[in-house]
Formats: structure tokens, C-alpha cells, sequence
């Protein structure tokens, strides 16, 4: 195990800097074990970190920091463990360290793939089913809906394999050494998004799906059109796209609404982002295979982001139809690939220089449309008083409700409502302090990774918005009755009080 001292880490924006007393990197399960065991001996606290891809300090602890990255194979599944009816189902395990990207293409090799995930893929499995990280689909789950079976390694290092009660594995068969077998609704749905609290996850069963592929595409529509068929359902209607020369209408697989916050001519206008599964196309053109290619070059380029960022802090008044450009860029693009290249949403450079917060809201109800309302307003108001013109565009994606006790989306169908700003513009904080506080105050319930300050002293709302909360935290105390797995962040949200 690489182990170094005085290494200063901090989170990809730079916004959460770190002095661990000890910096890890682990590279067996053993390694993970002994790195709790002189944790606790020493007193200090102890957490596990992905990529660093999070906006909150969720990952940050000044102890130990375990950084999982060179724990990234995949594992031989142990199928002879397994309930006969899960031996023939395609399921992976891997080490809880790969990254989104590294598994993709190692599970394309086998000719399978992941059902859904983020809009990139530069975070680990481990980092991402941690914070609850979803993708779009209203009928599709969040990564940590792809969970079956886990390893993770707790206080005193007892190491547990943690399944829901019908589990995958076999009780009878089940002979990993040191490895305690525990089978419980209440444990697991506690367990898989637990933001680090419950202890070093070492390695996931997932369960994926034969390779698909995916048909995008990306149309330009009028807020208020968008707003009546999201309200009315037509929004989720099949959909006629051309397909091998021909028009066909197919059932929608998943939507994501990139609408500009300003109006422009009397409006604001929304890009549409529509995936269709379909079979490989007989014939595959390379101009199908890319992305609008200016803008796919474009968001690669650090001047471009540069030039945005120049924009945004010094010439402002110009922010309205810089955005508007963007969106109309992509006007009726089509872009066939492979799904896992299709679910990357690219952006690379802009993206990493970004950061904002998201929160989640019953799909079944209105209640986002009229804070989207409340959003447009907000922002015009910011740029009317103080000249501030957020840099970046509101976004919409649905998910399929979740049975993990933490996830924003717990037993219902959600409907999320992400903020992002360029964390270099002048009055970000103010910024995203604003739009915090129109989604506290109409209930949404945010991603834990992303931007979550405004909630600091609103520990109530936890308990509100999880009704499984002190299940939650009984079995985190289970886990980790000494707190050393926690951080300053589960302390401000004050995650281990009743
Ligand atoms: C450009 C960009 C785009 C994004 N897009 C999306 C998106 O489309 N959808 C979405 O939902 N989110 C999105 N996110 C948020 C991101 O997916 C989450 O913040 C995710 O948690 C980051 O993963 P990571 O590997 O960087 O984890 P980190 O940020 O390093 O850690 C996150 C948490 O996981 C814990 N953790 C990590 N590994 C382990 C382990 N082995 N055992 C126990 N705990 C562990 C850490 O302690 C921490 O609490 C995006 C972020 C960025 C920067």
C-alpha cells in the first residue's frame, strides 16, 4: 500500500483543500483492513474517497484519506455462491475504485453494460453510489439502484458482505473467510448510499445489462411549450426520429432539459436531450458517431471556458444569448454510439470548472415547474439589482424512485432540478445561495454531493425528508459506534444525532 504523509488533497474545483495526518492508497482488501485497524489504534478518524468529483466537503476529513483508486479490477464473480436463479443473470463484481470510464470499457469487452449513469464517467463506482449520482431516465435507477451485493469494511476492519433480505447469495454456501454474511432490507438500503459514514466500501456486485446501443437526439423548443407537455405527460410521449432513412416513432428512454434562465426575444428556450434505445444501426457513418462537432470541440478547449469566464465577470449583459447560442448550437443533432458513450454527456473542460447544486422533486406533482418559474424570476431579478448573471443554465432530468433509505428519490419517482455556475464567476456563492433557498423553501431534497451549504443548521429537514433516517443511523452507529468514519460534514448535518 502506497502510504505518504504531509500530501495536500483537494476536491477536482479546488473549493475543499485537505492536510490528512495520512494519505493511503490501498491495494487489496487486506491493505483497507490495516488502514481502519491504525486508524483506530491511533485515534484518528478514517474516510475513503473517490475522484474528488463532489462540490460539498463530503469526502474531506483530516485523518486518514483513503484514496480508492488503485482498488479498480474487476473481480471473478463467485457464482457457486449464488441462489441458482441469480447464477445465470448478468451481474459484475469490481473493486469499489474504478472509475465510471475504466468499467465501461472493461464490461464492453464482455458485451454488457450499465443500464444508466451520471453525465460523465470520470468518478469512481464507489464515490458515485455513495452520493446517490443518477443519470436520466424516468424509469430508470440511479447507479446505486445497480447494487446487489456489497463488501465493505468496518470498524475494528470486520468486514461484512451486505445484501437485501432476498439477497443473491446463498447462505448455505456462502464460505468467504472473514467476510460475515448479512442479508437485511434495513442494513443493505441503509448501507449503499451512506456518503462514507458506515465504513470503506471494498468492492460492489452490479448488476448490468447485454451491451445497447443509443440513439440521441437534441432538439430546441419554447419553455412554455415544454412546461404544458411536461405538465400534461406529452413530454414523455413515443417520439418520431429517422432511423436508417426511415421515420419511426419510438418509446422515449430518457429526457434532459437544458433551459436558458434569461429570455431572449420573449422567451426562454429550452434544448431538449431525447435518447432512444435501438439495435446497431446496419450502417454506422462516422458523422452518426459524433457529437455537433464545433460544439463537441469547442467544450474541449480551455479558451472556449476561458472566454465564457471572461464573459461572465466582465462583460455580464452578454451572458443571456452566450447561452442562448449554446443551446441553439446543438439544434437537431443526432448522435448514434454505444450507450455508455451517449450517456457521457461531454463538456469535459467547462464541466470540470463548474459547480452548483441539485435537488429533487415528486415527479408526480407540479411543484418543479413553478420553482423553475421561481428560478427565472430569481435571476432576473440578480441581473436586474446587482448586474449578476448566473453563467449557466438550469437542467432537468427524472429518475425512478429508490428503496435506499438516503437517496433524495427515496420511494418516489423524482423530477431534478440542477443549478450549475462556473465556480470563477464573480458572486457564485451568492448565486447559488439563492437558488438553495428557493428549493428549501419548496421542499426539494438535494444531491449530497453537490452544493448543500444552506442546509448547515437545518437538521430537521433531514429527519423530514427521510422517514427512514434513525434506521439509517442506528446502522451506521452499528458500523461505526466510535464515529470514526465520519467528518465534518456528516457533523454539520449532524448525521449521527437522533
Ligand atoms: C462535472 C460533473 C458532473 C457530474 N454529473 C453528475 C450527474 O450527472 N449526476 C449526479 O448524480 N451527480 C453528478 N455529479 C456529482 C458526482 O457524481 C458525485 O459527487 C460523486 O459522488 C463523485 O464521485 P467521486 O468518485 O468523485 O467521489 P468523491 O467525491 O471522492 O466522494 C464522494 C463520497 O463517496 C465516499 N466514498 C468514496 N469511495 C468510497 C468507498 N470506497 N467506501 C465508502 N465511501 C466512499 C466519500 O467518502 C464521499 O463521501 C457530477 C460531478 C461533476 C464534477
Amino acid at each position: 500500500m502506497k502510504i505518504s504523509k504531509r500530501v495536500t488533497w483537494s476536491n477536482k474545483i479546488k473549493k475543499y483543500k485537505v492536510h490528512p495526518l495520512k494519505y493511503l492508497e490501498p491495494e487489496s482488501y487486506q491493505d483497507v483492513v490495516a488502514a481502519i485497524r491504525e486508524a483506530e489504534q491511533t485515534g484518528a478518524r478514517i474516510r475513503a474517497v473517490g475522484s474528488g468529483h463532489s462540490y460539498s466537503d463530503v469526502a474531506i476529513t483530516d485523518g486518514y484519506l483513503v484514496n480508492m483508486c488503485r482498488l479498480c479490477r474487476l473481480l471473478p464473480l463467485k457464482k457457486e455462491q449464488l441462489k441458482a436463479a441469480w447464477q445465470t443473470q448478468p451481474l459484475v463484481e469490481v473493486e469499489a475504485g474504478i472509475t465510471v470510464e475504466k468499467l465501461n470499457k472493461q464490461l464492453d469487452k464482455q458485451g454488457v453494460a450499465l443500464i444508466n449513469m451520471g453525465a460523465i464517467d470520470n468518478q469512481t463506482i464507489s464515490g458515485a453510489i455513495a452520493t446517490g449520482t443518477h443519470g436520466a431516465g424516468r424509469h430508470l435507477p440511479a447507479l446505486s439502484g445497480l447494487v446487489r451485493s456489497m463488501v465493505l469494511v468496518a470498524a475494528g476492519g470486520k468486514t461484512y458482505r451486505i445484501e437485501p433480505t432476498d439477497g443473491i447469495t446463498d447462505p448455505s454456501q456462502h464460505n468467504e473467510e472473514d467476510i460475515t454474511l448479512i442479508q437485511d432490507d434495513d442494513t443493505f438500503y441503509s448501507v449503499v448510499v451512506s456518503l462514507g459514514c458506515t465504513g470503506i466500501i471494498y468492492s460492489y456486485v452490479l448488476a448490468v445489462v447485454p451491451r445497447y446501443w443509443l440513439y440521441e437526439n437534441r432538439s430546441v423548443d419554447m419553455w412554455f411549450k415544454v412546461k404544458e407537455k411536461l405538465a400534461n405527460g406529452k413530454m414523455f410521449d413515443d417520439y418520431f426520429i429517422k432511423l436508417n432513412g426511415k421515420d419511426v416513432k419510438l418509446p422515449v428512454r430518457s429526457i434532459f432539459i437544458v433551459v436558458n434562465p434569461f429570455k431572449v426575444k420573449g422567451e426562454h428556450t429550452c434544448m431538449i436531450t431525447r435518447t432512444f434505445e435501438i439495435d446497431k444501426p446496419p450502417r454506422w457513418r462516422l458523422k452518426d458517431g459524433t457529437r455537433a462537432i464545433l460544439s463537441s470541440i469547442l467544450s474541449r478547449v480551455p479558451l472556449t471556458f476561458y472566454l465564457s469566464l471572461f464573459v461572465v465577470n466582465n462583460i455580464p449583459r452578454l451572458v443571456p444569448r452566450m447561452l442562448e447560442t449554446s443551446i441553439k448550437a446543438v439544434r437537431d443533432a443526432t448522435y448514434i454510439n454505444k450507450s455508455y458513450k451517449v450517456l457521457f454527456q461531454g463538456f469535459e473542460y467547462i464541466a470540470s470548472q463548474g459547480h452548483g447544486s441539485e435537488f429533487a422533486y415528486d415527479r408526480h406533482q407540479t411543484t418543479y415547474l413553478e420553482v423553475m418559474e421561481e428560478i427565472f424570476d430569481k435571476v432576473a431579478q440578480l441581473a436586474h439589482q446587482f448586474k449578476l448573471y448566473p453563467s449557466s443554465a438550469p437542467t432537468i432530468r427524472f429518475v425512478k424512485g429508490s428503496p435506499a433509505y438516503l437517496t433524495p428519490e427515496y420511494q418516489t419517482d423524482v423530477c431534478y432540478i440542477g443549478n450549475p455556475v462556473l465556480v470563477r464567476q464573480k458572486g457564485a456563492s451568492l448565486i447559488l445561495n439563492a437558488y438553495q433557498d428557493i428549493h428549501l423553501a419548496r421542499g426539494g431534497k438535494p444531491h449530497w454531493g453537490k452544493i448543500t451549504n444552506r442546509l448547515d443548521g437545518e437538521t430537521e429537514l433531514i429527519r423530514h425528508w427521510y422517514p427512514k433516517f434513525e434506521t439509517w443511523r442506528q446502522t451506521m452507529l452499528q458500523f461505526n459506534p466510535a464515529g470514526t468514519f465520519l467528518n465534518g460534514f456528516a457533523e454539520r448535518m449532524r448525521l449521527d444525532e437522533p
